[in-house]
């Protein structure tokens, strides 16, 4: 059998060490990306503020798929041709040129494509922000913080604005994290008293994170992590505006609408703003050469699975099973879509639309850990498939747990960390019936310099999984 997977993230990388694995011996497996090392995105926020090397956030995946037995081509997929099964890429190493590859099954774990040309003005290629979320737009983002610390020295104020560069952005944990790391790195360097920091987020109320928000009891009463998330900013003298959109950006200046249809401008000396996410592009193309996109991708280009589409958003929410199982397509059931590639079936923040019709709505956020188990959900029934002609394995994000560990400073003596375990990630009212629709013993937030350490360790026991090392299948996603 052939099994190819696009991507080589959290979830296609989860995905291709167990398919190879368990197959890699007697079948062919091939991984295609467009990098030839793989980046642990989450340390990116150390990265963006200058106190961790980009480099110790990749490594070579070649080295790795060797032990696996998984083909590697380091390329770029263009067109997938679901009928005849197959996938065509340009090759990205010294080869060059076009590669066919042939499928008996297929995982699309392309992750997001980051639409920065949906606000116009944004971004570090074509506008005026930055950007934390590739490796090379986190050197830029740095280079430009740092920029921005030497002003400071001579001492001149900085506004810094952190947050979402789109009414339905998400990845809000990214940008908090950012933002806090940002405050700490400027105590360290003894110029925090001439900046002003500002968190811009479309999210409902701080804290939301694109998940509605988190619950917990704490010494008997119930806290919110928007009381949390605002005893962060209070203490950090970071000050949050949510509820915006912002639609454009000149040098300097923001641009947004809010949730009663207000519109503003904000000012800035340096953002970090984070984009707009829709599925990455590709040709899907019929056995007559017909565009056949619309049997396999949604209008932003996420992959169609198990879910259930088009439903309004109260009865999708009240449902668990509107989220996808096994993320497979259904009308090619030999394709599969992991991680940020598949299309959820609507937001689990309670969205809003404005009078002007703008929909100001954090999108769903499917973070490492969700697409490390959808890799591995994927892979577990590919192989099933394999092996035995059936799938045995499903997990919807209605039983999925995350965990976020925000960190605000990489120091293991005066770092901290916000961690906010979150079960299920989409509430799921059937099984839990109180408010949040969430497990109250498990889910918990936590402030303290444990969390430090614990992120510091996840980088370091994530980095040993995921280059296949001794003992990496004990290690959970
Ligand atoms: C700054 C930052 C911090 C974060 N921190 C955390 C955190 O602390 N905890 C957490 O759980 N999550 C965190 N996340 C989220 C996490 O990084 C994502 O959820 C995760 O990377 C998604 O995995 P994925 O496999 O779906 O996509 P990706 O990791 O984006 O991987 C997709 C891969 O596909 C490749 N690709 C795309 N298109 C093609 C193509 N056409 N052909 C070949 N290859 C292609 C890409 O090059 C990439 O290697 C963070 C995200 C950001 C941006």
């Amino acid at each position: 059998m052939k099994v190819a997977i696009i991507g080589a993230g959290f979830s296609g990388h989860t995905a291709a060490m167990y398919i190879g694995s368990a197959l890699g011996k007697d079948h062919d497996i091939t991984v295609i990306n467009m990098s030839d090392r793989f980046l642990y995105v989450p340390s990116l926020v150390w990265a963006g503020v200058g106190h961790f090397d980009v480099e110790k956030t990749r490594f070579s995946l070649k080295k790795v798929y060797k032990k696996f037995r998984v083909n590697f081509i380091h390329g770029k997929a263009t067109e997938i041709y679901p009928d005849e099964q197959y996938v065509i890429a340009e090759r990205r190493d010294a080869n060059g040129g076009q590669v066919r590859v042939d499928y008996d099954y297929l995982v699309i774990a392309t992750g997001p494509k980051l639409n920065f040309e949906a606000t116009p003005g944004l971004g570090p290629e074509h506008g005026n922000t930055y950007s934390i979320c590739t490796a090379g737009h986190t050197v830029q983002c740095r280079d430009k913080f740092l920029e921005s610390v030497e002003r400071m020295r001579l001492g001149e104020r900085q506004k810094i604005v952190v947050g979402t560069g789109h009414p339905g952005a998400t990845c809000q944990g990214a940008a908090f994290e950012y933002i806090t790391n940002i405050h700490k790195s400027l105590l360290k360097r003894g110029v925090r008293d001439k900046a002003d920091l500002l968190y811009l987020s479309n999210e409902r109320a701080v804290g939301d994170f694109g998940v509605r928000g988190v619950h917990v009891k704490s010494g008997g009463k119930m806290l919110s992590s928007e009381q949390f998330m605002s005893a962060v900013f209070k203490e950090y003298d970071t000050s949050w505006e949510v509820q915006k959109g912002v639609k454009q950006v000149e040098k300097g200046k923001i641009f947004w609408e809010d949730y009663d249809s207000k519109e503003g401008e904000t000012e800035y000396d340096f953002a970090m703003l984070i984009p707009q996410f829709t599925g990455m592009p590709m040709k899907y193309i019929g056995k007559d050469g017909e565009d056949v996109s619309e049997k396999v991708v949604n209008k932003s280009g996420f992959v169609i699975v198990d879910g259930i589409y088009g439903q309004p958003f109260e009865t999708m929410s009240s449902n668990p099973d509107s989220w996808p199982a096994i993320y497979r397509n259904p009308t090619y059931q030999n394709i599969f879509a992991a991680g940020i590639a598949f299309a959820p079936p609507g937001p689990i923040s309670v969205p809003h639309t404005n009078s002007n019709g703008l929909s100001i709505t954090a999108a769903p956020p499917r973070t490492g850990m969700v697409s490390g188990v959808i890799g591995k959900v994927v892979a577990e029934n590919i192989i099933d498939l394999v092996k035995h002609g059936r799938m045995t394995h499903s997990e919807r994000m209605t039983e999925m747990a995350a965990a976020c560990i925000a960190s605000m400073g990489d120091s293991m003596w005066d770092g901290s960390a916000a961690t906010i375990v979150v079960y299920p990630v989409v509430p799921d009212c059937r099984r839990y019936p109180n408010e949040e629709g969430r497990d109250l013993f498990v889910t918990d937030m936590e402030m303290g310099l444990a969390g430090a350490w614990m992120k510091r360790l996840i980088h370091t026991t994530f980095m040993h999984k995921l280059q296949g090392r001794i003992g990496w299948k004990l290690i959970p996603e």
